[in-house]
């Protein structure tokens, strides 16, 4: 597979119809990028990139989007300090694929886990961002196209 990043998060930007939407909200927007990250994970761990590393990354995507082909500094994007609503999310999305029963994202339960996850073997730590992707996907995906999508 190429290395996607950061392009992953160019391509979502290029194809899907909420972040070319004039009239997109920041929920919606975050809830892409905090996917996107999460798919992109799975690649960043098979080039070497830490765990710790690929979660911060969430900053690196916001402004991306400032700067997306599709954009320009007048087009509407999250503000900088939703970022760490954005890093939470995804070390809850991690956690959540690691095992943690439903908690809040401020559960201390998740750093010791994401402590944990990043000394797994690649493979491992490759398939934590895929499960979590999809879990978080499945979470956030209106009902009938969960149905569509369902694997
Ligand atoms: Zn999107």
């Amino acid at each position: 597979m190429p290395f996607t990043d950061p392009s992953a998060w160019d391509d979502h930007l290029d194809e899907c119809p909420l972040c070319q939407s004039a009239d997109r909200d920041d929920p919606a927007l975050l809830r892409c990028a905090v996917h996107t990250l999460l798919q992109d994970g799975v690649f960043m761990t098979h080039n070497e990139i830490p765990l710790v590393e690929i979660v911060s990354r969430g900053t690196d995507y916001l402004r991306d989007l400032a700067a997306s082909p599709g954009g320009d500094h007048t087009t509407p994007v999250p503000d900088a300090r939703l970022a760490a609503w954005m890093d939470a999310e995804v070390r809850l999305a991690l956690a959540r694929a690691a095992g943690l029963p439903p908690a809040g994202a401020l559960d201390p339960r998740i750093g010791r886990i994401l402590t944990d996850a990043a000394t797994w073997p690649e493979k491992q730590r490759a398939d934590l961002f895929e499960r979590a992707a999809d879990l978080f996907a499945l979470k956030h995906t209106p009902a009938p196209e969960r149905r569509l999508h369902h694997r």
